[in-house]
């Protein structure tokens, strides 16, 4: 497969010897990593802050970043940032996963750091499928869509139907932000930028645990180009998944949901 020079407009990107790290053309995980390393820039918190990744094409990120992280085992960078964040302290912990990273075998640290509230934010970047491992079905694959496990096409009965994460993600109480954005067009982009940033303000604020899901393109694993991804993306993907905020909670409610003594 071709591989592509990744590069950006952040002066956070770095380590030119691996600018050739494969990503395919067409992918959009540099992409929503460009956003996120603009937010850190933007605010400054590139210093406070460590991110965690599990298993993925999105693992190769951390390697082209100028910024502290650490590698978890597959489906446990919850597990690790929550570590990270009550040991080591750092202000601003998040992790970098894909769908099935964090939703798939990781599912459950994702889902017991939301229960547990831990004070970190997790980015998921879904792109409807296992891209790493040549596109497979994945938590978040739509309803019809081929890949090289549903040859002809994901059916409900047979293989189950969507995950939708963001959504889940809000119900539980321990989480104060939840936000479904994608990297389609420059307006887009901001909106990520903002979710971003919001996440990164309420986790340094230590409202509870916040989580931005970033729709991002695979052309390779859709036989598209990525052009035509994208217009999939555009036309059926953000129609089983929309974008936008499920909770945004301030302070005071958080507040509301501290411990109560137990008397007698
Ligand atoms: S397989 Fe998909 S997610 Fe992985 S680098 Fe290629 S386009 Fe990106």
């Amino acid at each position: 497969m071709e591989k592509v020079r990744v590069t950006g407009g952040s002066p956070l990107w770095t380590r030119p010897e691996f600018a050739t790290i494969p990503f395919c053309p067409g992918c959009q995980e540099p992409v929503a990593s460009e956003a996120l390393l603009q937010v850190l820039e933007e605010t400054g918190l590139v210093g406070e802050a460590i991110a965690v990744v599990g298993i993925g094409c999105n693992s190769f990120l951390p390697f082209l970043w100028k910024m502290d992280f650490v590698m978890a085992a597959h489906g446990r960078p919850p597990d690790v940032a929550t570590a990270v964040k009550r040991i080591l302290k750092y202000p601003l912990v998040f992790t970098v996963q894909g769908d099935g990273d964090c939703f798939a075998i990781g599912a459950g640290s994702t889902v017991s750091a939301a229960i547990r509230g831990e004070k970190i934010t997790i980015i998921m970047l879904n792109n409807n499928n296992y891209g790493t491992t040549g596109g497979q079905m994945s938590p978040t694959t739509l309803l019809g869509q081929k890949t090289s496990t549903t040859a002809l096409g994901r059916g409900g009965n047979e293989e189950g139907f969507p995950a939708h994460v963001a959504e889940t993600m809000a119900t539980f109480k321990g989480v104060c932000y939840s936000a479904r954005t994608a990297v389609n067009d420059p307006a887009s982009f901001q909106r990520t930028k903002r979710c971003l940033r919001t996440a990164f303000q309420m986790q340094m604020e230590g409202l509870g645990l916040s989580f931005v899901e970033i729709i991002v393109a695979c052309p390779p694993n859709r036989r598209l180009s990525p052009l035509e991804t994208i217009k999939w993306i555009d036309d059926e993907v953000l129609a089983e998944f929309p974008l936008g905020e499920f909770k945004n909670v301030g302070r005071e409610e958080m507040e509301d949901r501290e411990p109560v003594e137990v008397k007698g």
